[in-house]
């Protein structure tokens, strides 16, 4: 009689840029089963989704039928409860028995908070109702294309005669704000009616570029007619005005929310203690504090770099790069741990930084080439880019990420 060893089961939950790399590179290793978990049936790259607010065009790819191909289990669904304990999940309309593994990783991002402005709950909840949408969040190609018809239906064209002005105030100057702020000055071309009003409770942004790259981001905000007002916080949001706390009024059409996205999802709590509300705490090979076998990896990990070559002791940023890096290193390190390989001999989680690419609409931007200078006088002398460039290198990291997935067996091209 053979006996068949018991293969150990990994589930991977969240398909974005970290839980689906590293579901491929598990399957590349025939001594674990892979599962992946996913609500939806495609990607979507929500670094692009800048340019799809500029021409329509979804970002967004299939994965299901070759994520079959190359051995993984797909279950479209939504995880709604975890026992760590017992190692069971549970998940939304699946009424069988919960989904047993052997290891966990959790991959899920983090949900959107709104910001604590007066008023804004409300009025977004009435606007959630309505035909004639004004507020918007910015994380899925949905939310883009609302936001292309409300601007369509304000006039927001090169030529439109409107006797009046029109405002869409973006909520937030991170770098997905200003790109916002940068697609909306391009699709309203040399219209000086349609104004934009760039807005942040924080003095000052792209703080770790450069001041000779600030300079001229700067400069190009001022061509390109985009309103900065920073440095006071919205306090109150009525159905025409957005109050902030140094008693500036700013008037608005549309509202887009750039705020950032910060909450771990219920379902974790099984996984989170009271501290780690923003992310799940993780250890230096992304398994979740005490919790063996369990793993969290992405936007929803909170990993502290303490050596890491080149970057200061920080807390890993939440971007796409360091998704896709710490997915596929966790992937090679799963099975060795299975096959009990001594804890200190894997190699160390490096994070490597390629830099940071921020677009004003097709022809402008700006970025920073490398990883973050680490003293004020090297901030001076780190390179960055500028112009037009700027969009294409963005280009060229989409292709790269496309290229990643390609290589680990699945080719979304
Ligand atoms: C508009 C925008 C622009 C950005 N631009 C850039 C950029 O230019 N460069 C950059 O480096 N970073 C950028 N980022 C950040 C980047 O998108 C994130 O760092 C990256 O998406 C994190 O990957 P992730 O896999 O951790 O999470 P996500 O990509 O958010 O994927 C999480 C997945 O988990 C799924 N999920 C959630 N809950 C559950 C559940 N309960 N059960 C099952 N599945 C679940 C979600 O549906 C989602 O598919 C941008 C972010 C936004 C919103």
């Amino acid at each position: 009689m053979t006996l068949h060893r018991q293969i150990p089961h990994v589930i991977v939950v969240g398909a974005g840029y970290a839980g689906l790399p590293c579901a491929l590179r598990l399957a590349r290793h025939e001594d674990v089963r892979v599962t992946l978990v996913s609500p939806d049936v495609r990607q979507e790259l929500t670094c692009d989704l800048y340019r799809t607010l500029r021409t329509g065009k979804p970002y967004t790819f299939a994965f299901q039928k070759l994520l079959a191909r190359r051995g993984v289990r797909f279950i479209e669904s939504r995880v709604t409860n975890v026992d760590p304990a017992n190692k069971l999940l549970e998940l939304r309309g699946i009424n069988q028995q919960a989904l047993p593994y052997d290891a966990l990783v959790v991959a899920t991002g983090l949900r959107s908070v709104m910001p604590a402005i007066e008023g804004l709950e409300d009025l977004y909840q009435q606007n959630k109702e309505n035909l004639s949408k004004r507020i918007f969040q910015f994380k899925k190609t949905s939310h883009v294309q609302e936001l292309r018809t409300a601007l369509a239906r304000i006039g927001w064209k090169p030529e439109s005669r409107e006797s009046r002005d029109r405002f869409v105030v973006v909520l937030g100057a991170g770098s997905t704000g200003i790109e916002v702020a940068g697609e909306l000055a391009y699709l309203r071309g040399n219209n000086k009616r349609c104004r934009i009003i760039l807005l942040d409770e924080h003095p000052s942004m792209l703080k770790d570029f450069s001041p000779i790259a600030r300079k001229l981001f700067r400069k190009d905000l001022n061509r390109l007619k985009i309103e900065t007002v920073l440095g006071s916080p919205a306090s109150r949001l009525s159905a025409e005005e957005l109050h902030l706390q140094n008693g500036q009024v700013i008037p608005w059409d549309l509202l887009v929310l750039c705020t950032g996205a910060k909450r771990t999802t219920t379902w974790l709590s099984g996984l989170a203690s009271a501290e780690n509300q923003v992310g799940l705490a993780v250890d230096e090979s992304f398994e979740i504090k005490a919790h063996p076998l369990h793993f969290a990896i992405g936007d929803v990990a909170r990993y502290t770099i303490n050596s890491a070559p080149l970057m200061n002791p920080l807390i890993l940023p939440r971007r796409a790069q360091f998704a896709v890096q710490s997915g596929l290193y966790l992937a090679d390190r799963i099975p060795l741990l299975f096959k009990n390989f001594p804890h200190q001999n894997h190699a160390a989680f490096r994070a490597s930084d390629l830099g940071y690419l921020v677009t004003l609409g097709p022809h402008d931007g700006i970025g920073r080439l490398g990883p973050p200078a680490s003293s004020r006088l090297a901030k001076w002398v780190s390179p960055f880019v500028h112009g037009a460039s700027v969009d294409k290198l963005k280009n060229l990291v989409r292709v790269r990420y496309l290229l990643t997935l390609k290589r680990e067996g699945y080719n979304p091209f």
